[in-house]
């Protein structure tokens, strides 16, 4: 198991979800390789920015485009 927050290290882009354009079809939650995406108590995804390696595969599979992505400071 990777210690927490090793991911973050390296990440240059990590993917932010607007929710407002979010219609739960929960691609990124199935496609994501490391399980670093959730599902808050609103059936709502989130990320967990500890496991997350900034892959974007998660961005790919939104039909909603609601998923984007930042580079990392
Ligand atoms: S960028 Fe990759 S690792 Fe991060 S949440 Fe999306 S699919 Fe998962
Ligand atoms: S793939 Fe896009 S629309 Fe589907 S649950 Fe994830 S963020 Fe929401």
């Amino acid at each position: 198991m990777k210690p927490a927050g090793e991911n973050a290290n390296w990440r240059v882009f990590r993917p932010v979800i607007d929710v407002k354009k979010c219609k739960k079809t929960y691609g990124c939650y199935a496609f994501c390789p490391e399980n670093a995406i959730q599902i808050d108590k609103n059936g709502f995804p989130f990320i967990d920015a500890n496991l997350c390696t900034g892959c974007l595969i998660c961005l790919r599979e939104c039909p909603c485009g609601a998923i984007s992505e930042v580079k990392e400071k």
